[in-house]
């Protein structure tokens, strides 16, 4: 058998994913003219409660579009140290928005009651002038952990009372709405744009979509073509998007009741020194003693299991659509014969 856990950006089309693309009406997207990206974007939009949307390549590109919208030059971002748009995106804010990353130290990726109030710079010709509040949930890095809305609202708040603006990192906002039972047009109130990914748990082969207010989204879309994300016949990506919406967001409970299984077997293991505690679909552990995640990880492949080391010592298993449950009783059963 072969499991991949690297990450929820493994996930393959359905079959039927794959008859809503093939069955797509498409146009140019670039003159606005595609009928499924119009479609995309609207239903996004309606959903969160936003003006408007603007289908994009990636997750990195909804994001820094929104950095390059909410900000000029020389001013700063304020973000908890483990968030996506510094850990993984090449530090591209600096490139192309010349903006610093003003970086706190939450928990498990999350900010704490105060940290943003107590962030934001007074305002001298010596200090980048504090402008925008970067939240992710679930974080990534932080363990698959969720922010309710009332702890995003106390912090968005603060940002607010401040002059910030505020951008959601929801790439994997559904696997955290499912648990909590939030809405979308809820945390759509909440942010002045939210990035969603279609192509993390919800299944789709690509595609992000930012959600904002109609005059920002039109600024992000000039961004968006000079940066070469201005796609054609998008359409028949974009309608992979539209099913994982309508079809693939209720199923995230399966993939985070997975996840918890893992940790649940994980945490029994004498050769497992933790497991961080799992919220979502994203499981990260730590391996006692001396063993290195590296070795562990050969282990696993020779059993036809992939995942990604998160550290030294640090494992990340990350459950999906194309995980299933006689996969996670199989990985269950490897593991635990291991005798490392
Ligand atoms: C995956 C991810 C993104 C976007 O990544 P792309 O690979 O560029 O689509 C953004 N934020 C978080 C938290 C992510 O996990």
């Amino acid at each position: 058998m072969t499991v991949n856990l690297t990450s929820d950006t493994a996930t393959q089309p359905t079959a039927d994913m794959l008859k809503a693309m093939f069955n797509a009406r498409v146009g140019d997207d670039v003159f606005r003219q595609d009928p499924t990206v119009n479609r995309l974007e609207a239903v996004a939009a309606e959903r969160f409660g936003m003006e408007a949307a603007l289908y994009c390549p990636s997750g990195t590109m909804t994001n820094q579009l929104a950095i390059k919208c909410h900000t000029q030059a020389l001013d700063e971002v304020i973000a908890e140290e483990k968030s996506h748009i510094y850990q993984y995106e090449g530090g591209v804010y600096s490139l192309l928005s010349s903006v610093s990353m003003n970086l706190l130290r939450g928990e498990r990726g999350k900010l704490r009651p105060g940290q943003v109030a107590a962030a934001v710079k007074p305002r001298y010709d010596w200090l980048p002038i504090s402008r925008l509040l970067v939240l992710e949930n679930t974080c990534n890095k932080g363990g698959g952990s969720i922010y309710t809305l009332p702890e995003a609202t106390t912090l968005v708040e603060e940002g607010r009372a401040h002059q910030l603006a505020s951008h959601l990192d929801g790439a994997r906002l559904f696997n955290a709405l499912v648990e909590t039972g939030e809405s979308t047009a809820a945390w759509g109130r909440l942010f002045d744009t939210i990035s969603i990914c279609l192509s993390k748990g919800l299944g789709a082969p690509v595609g992000s979509l930012l959600l904002g207010p109609q005059e920002l989204i039109d600024r992000a879309r000039r961004y968006r073509k000079v940066l070469g994300g201005g796609m054609r016949q998008a359409g028949y990506l974009a309608a992979a998007g539209l099913y994982a919406l309508e079809h693939h967001v209720e199923r995230l409970t399966e993939d985070n009741a997975r996840a918890r299984r893992l940790g649940d077997a994980l945490a029994l293991l004498p050769y497992v020194s933790k497991v961080e505690k799992v919220e979502t679909n994203i499981c990260i552990f730590h391996l006692a003693g001396e063993r290195m995640a590296s070795d562990f990880l050969e282990y696993l492949r020779k059993q036809g299991i992939q995942a990604v080391a998160f550290g030294p010592q640090t494992v990340r298993f990350t459950t999906h659509l194309g995980v299933t449950d006689e996969m996670v009783d199989y990985v269950i059963r490897e593991i635990s014969a291991l005798d490392i």
